[in-house]
């Protein structure tokens, strides 16, 4: 489809091309003229130097006008460029004959191309202008006798000039607004009135584009309804249907004139900042969280908190990110950070990849890239593996600190973390995402992804020391783990922390064949599998901190 922008450059080259055919017209009259009127009297050629002059300027316009086609020009610019026009035409009809010019017609290009360009109003004026100067003409000139049939010849003219500057200028009028209203209807969403997924695309990628050349900001921020599937549940989709409409109008009303706000899909929206920093975005998204918090709807009570909230994710470009597609990604990481902590809530993008890349050498770089890659085919693939990886690496942190790690084995055990399920990769979707139990085979190229993830890191020399923790990490503190089936305290520190941290995050988190947990019922969970399952000591600990955080 052709963009608006598109359009108009397109309908700047016709009418540049009328414009340079009309003054090659005026070429050819003058040269005419000249023929037959050499030697007329100081008062006429005076004035064909004045025409050949401006005709001279108008070629360098023209010129100008070619080059400059992408640009955009001012309302003044064609005021000024109309002005010079009808003043050049009017001096080629005085030339020709004055009153008596057979060229007179000549006025109609200009009001086409007026009409065109700027719409009925414009084209109406100059149509005007060039009646009032043939009309005028007439009259001062043609001498008392020979006012009326000039005059009257020269009103229908008038008439000719003002019926094509009304019709083609109100055409355009029609057609403009026809094609807005397409346009709206095409970037619209029905029933929220904001704007629609692709259009958010499109404006992204134009912001991000802008943001590029000019070495400016984009923030984004992606919002989701928490627990909306509880108020479809209670009262039915309808009754659903008029909460989105209700949050679609209180976003719209407080971002205001700060950004653009979409709607993601479903129950999530979006909302794009161009010129905000993190920070600023941040600050948008906690006002836009509260007012929704503040806001009444009808029915809330019957939600957990017994108010409706949304949760808000926030990325920038390029703080946190170096393209469309991932500032996308990272607002939707951050989103997932924000339900996990439990909901109505705002989180920033923080990203661990960039820290690990930070610390890997120059020539493993590439490799990095392409870890990010496999992730989010994991995402594509997975969506519960991807925001595990984050809430895992996220545990990790904490519970690295409160066992005193040192900064080294805390570094080790984020990385492990961030790639303990790469590995998953290699296992079909069918298997990753079945509802029901796995069949022996199913289950068996399931345990295969410790195995698959240290295939896959093993070419990164530097982190050569993270592969005995992705390979271990389902092991049992009993023996009866895969894939190697150690004990105890065989199996590495780090891994055993995060078998830990692992298995919590599995419990509580909703899979497609089972519903999450509580953090009480997985608390209890663990501590019925301390000794056979986890280790002892790192459960215990972990329990606390998950008990601090209820
Ligand atoms: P969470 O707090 O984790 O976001 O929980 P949730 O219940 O909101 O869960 P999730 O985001 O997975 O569920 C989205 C629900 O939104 C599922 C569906 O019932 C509802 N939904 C999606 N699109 C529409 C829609 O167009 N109209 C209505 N009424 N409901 C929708
Ligand atoms: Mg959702
Ligand atoms: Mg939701």
């Amino acid at each position: 489809m052709k963009t608006t922008r598109e359009r108009e450059i397109r309908i700047h080259e016709i009418v540049s091309i009328v414009k340079v055919l009309t003054i090659l017209q005026a070429a050819i009259i003058l040269f005419v003229g000249l023929e037959f009127n050499v030697g007329i009297g100081v008062v006429r050629s005076s004035q064909y130097n004045i025409l050949l002059l401006m005709l001279i300027t108008m070629g360098v316009l023209v010129v100008a006008y070619k080059f400059f086609i992408n640009r955009n020009k001012g309302k003044l610019f064609h005021i000024i460029e109309t002005l010079f026009l009808v003043i050049f035409f009017t001096t080629l009809i005085n030339i020709t004959g004055g009153y008596l010019s057979l060229y007179k017609p000549v006025f109609i290009f200009l009001i086409i191309v007026s009409s065109i360009q700027h719409g009925k109003k414009f084209g109406l004026n100059v149509a005007s202008i060039c009646s009032i100067i043939i009309l005028g003409m007439d009259l001062i000139q043609a001498g008392y006798s020979g006012i009326n049939s000039y005059f009257e010849s020269d009103l229908i003219l008038s008439g000719i000039f003002i019926l094509t500057a009304w019709l083609l200028g109100h055409y355009i009028e029609l057609e403009n607004e026809y094609r807005d209203n397409i346009m709206e209807l095409a970037v619209k969403d029905e029933l929220t009135d904001l704007y629609n997924h692709r259009y958010f695309q499109e404006y992204l990628h134009k912001e991000i584009k802008k943001a590029e050349e000019e070495k400016n900001v984009v923030s984004l921020l992606l919002l989701d309804i928490d627990y909306f599937k509880n108020y479809n549940d209670c009262y039915g989709h309808t009754e659903g249907d008029k909460v989105l409409t209700e949050i679609g109008h209180i976003l719209k009303k407080e971002v205001g004139d700060n950004g653009m706000v979409a709607r993601y899909g479903g129950e999530e929206f979006t909302v794009v900042l161009p010129g905000k920093t993190l920070n600023e975005a941040v600050a948008i998204g906690e006002n836009l969280r509260f007012a929704v918090e503040k806001n009444h709807f009808d029915g809330e009570e019957a939600l957990p908190y017994e108010k409706l909230t949304i949760s808000v994710g926030v990325s920038s470009y390029p703080e946190k990110s170096i393209g469309k597609d991932e500032l996308i990604n990272s607002a939707d990481d951050a989103l997932y950070r924000a339900k996990f902590f439990h909901k109505n809530r705002v989180e920033s993008y923080v990203s661990i990849l960039e820290e690990l890349k930070k610390e890997i050498e120059d020539k493993h770089i590439d490799l990095i890239s392409s870890i990010k890659t496999l992730i989010s085919v994991i995402n594509a693939k997975d969506r519960y593996t991807y925001a595990h990886t984050e809430r895992v690496v996220m545990y990790c942190d904490m519970l690295g600190k409160r066992l005193g790690l040192s900064e080294d084995d805390a570094k080790k055990l984020k990385y492990a973390a961030y790639l303990h399920d790469i590995g998953k990769i290699n296992v079909s979707k069918a298997v990753l995402n079945k509802k029901t139990k796995l069949t022996d085979e199913e289950w068996s190229s399931m345990k295969m992804h410790p195995n698959y993830g240290v295939d896959i890191i093993k070419p990164v020399e530097s982190l050569k020391d993270i592969i005995p923790l992705i390979l271990h990490h389902h092991e049992r503190y009993d023996g009866r783990g895969y894939p190697s089936s150690l004990k105890g305290k065989n199996i590495p520190y780090l891994s055993r922390i995060l078998t830990v941290v692992d298995s919590f995050d599995a419990m509580t988190s909703n899979r497609p064949y089972k519903m999450a947990k509580t953090f009480d019922e997985a608390i209890e969970e663990l501590l019925k599998y301390k000794e056979s399952q986890f280790d002892p000591h790192i459960t215990d600990e972990f329990i606390e901190i998950i008990k601090e955080k209820l």
